[in-house]
C-alpha cells in the first residue's frame, strides 16, 4: 500500500466530502482540554454546508454526558450528532429487539451505559451499583446471578472488581443464548495526559479469559455506528463521509473497512515517525493507512478557510 499524504490542498477532499465524522479524543479534546482551534474547523465546516457527527470508544459517558462535556468545552453540539460506544451498545441491543424478549442486561462498566439503556428501557443490573460487592468465597460461598439476564454488556469500568467478573462469568457460561457485547477494545487510554492508563481492551479480555468466548463488538472499528449513522441520514454514498481520527487501529480502520475517506491528525496518540513507519508501530496497528494526515486540526486543516 502506498503511504498516506499530507493534506496540503484540503479544497480537494472538502469539495469531495458532505460529512465529516469526528473521533473526540485527541481530536476535539485531549482529557478535560479543548484542542486550540478546533472551535473554528468546527464553525467553518458547518458554514460550508457540512454535516458532522462526533464518534468516541470512551463508554463513560451517555449521549446527554457528552452534550454536557461539549457545553463545558464551549461547544454547542447536539446528542443526535455524537454516537458513543455507551450508545452503540444500546443501539445494538435495540437493533436485535432485546427488550422484547424481557431480559435484562449486566453491565461491567460506568455509567454512560447504563444511561443509554435507560433511554432505551432496557432493565440492566450491575455497574456502578456493583462497584463495592465482594464476592463471597467462603465455604459454600456463591455469587448468585438473576436468570434473566440475556446479556453481558462490557465498557470501560474504573471500579471492576472479582464480584462483577465472577457475575459475568456465570451469566455467559450458565445462562443459554447469554450475549457478550464489548463497547470497545481499546488496549490503551488516555484519560489523563501523565501516562497511558489500561483500557476497555482489559476488562474484555478478563471476560473473554474466563468463558473462552469473543465478545460482539459495537464501537470502532465495527462498522455498527456508520451504519447506524447512514441508515439514519439516508447516506448511500460513503465515499463523501470523512472520518478523522488519531487512532490507526480505531478511527483509521473504522474508516477503511467502512468504505469512508480517512484522515490521521498528529494531535493524538499517533507519531508522524509510526505513520511512516521509521518507528515500530503500536500493537495492532500494523499496515493500516490513512488516505491523508494532517500536523493538527486547527493547523493546516483549518489553515484552508481563513
Ligand atoms: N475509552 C476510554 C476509557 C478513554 O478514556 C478513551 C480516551 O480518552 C477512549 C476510550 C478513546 O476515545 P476516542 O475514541 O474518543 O479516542
Ligand atoms: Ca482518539
Amino acid at each position: 500500500m502506498s503511504g498516506p499524504s499530507k493534506l496540503d490542498e484540503p479544497s480537494k477532499l472538502l469539495s469531495n466530502v458532505d460529512v465529516f465524522i469526528f473521533d473526540c479524543d485527541g481530536v476535539i479534546w485531549r482529557g478535560d482540554s479543548l484542542i486550540d482551534g478546533v472551535p473554528s474547523v468546527l464553525d467553518q465546516l458547518r458554514l460550508a454546508g457540512k454535516k458532522i457527527f462526533f464518534v468516541t470508544n470512551n463508554s463513560t459517558k451517555s449521549r446527554v454526558g457528552y452534550k454536557s462535556k461539549f457545553t463545558s468545552l464551549g461547544l454547542d453540539v447536539q446528542p443526535e450528532e455524537i454516537f458513543s460506544s455507551s450508545f452503540a451498545a444500546a443501539a445494538y441491543l435495540e437493533q436485535t429487539k432485546f427488550k422484547d424478549t424481557g431480559k435484562k442486561v449486566y453491565i461491567i462498566g460506568e455509567k454512560g451505559i447504563s444511561e443509554e439503556l435507560d433511554a432505551i428501557g432496557v432493565s440492566w443490573l450491575g455497574g456502578e451499583a456493583d462497584k463495592e460487592k465482594k464476592a463471597d468465597m467462603g465455604p459454600g460461598g456463591r455469587v448468585e446471578i438473576d436468570h434473566d439476564v440475556g446479556a453481558v454488556v462490557v465498557g470501560f469500568d474504573r471500579h471492576i472488581n472479582y464480584y462483577k467478573l465472577q457475575y459475568a462469568q456465570l451469566c455467559l457460561n450458565e445462562l443459554p443464548g447469554c450475549e457478550f457485547i464489548a463497547t470497545n477494545l481499546d488496549r490503551v487510554t488516555h484519560l489523563t495526559d501523565a501516562q497511558e492508563w489500561a483500557g476497555n481492551g482489559t476488562m474484555v479480555g478478563a471476560v473473554s479469559g474466563c468463558t473462552g468466548r469473543e465478545p460482539t463488538l459495537v464501537g470502532k472499528p465495527a462498522p455498527l455506528m456508520i451504519d447506524y449513522i447512514a441508515t439514519k441520514y439516508g447516506i448511500t454514498d460513503r465515499s463523501h463521509i470523512c472520518m478523522v481520527g488519531d487512532r490507526l487501529d480505531t478511527d483509521i480502520a473504522f474508516g477503511r473497512n467502512n468504505g469512508l475517506k480517512t484522515c490521521l491528525t498528529l494531535s493524538g496518540v499517533t507519531t508522524e515517525d509510526e505513520l511512516m513507519e521509521r518507528a515500530p508501530r503500536k500493537k495492532g496497528t500494523e499496515g493500516i493507512q490513512p488516505e491523508f494526515y494532517v500536523e493538527l486540526v486547527e493547523g493546516q486543516f483549518a489553515d484552508f478557510f481563513f
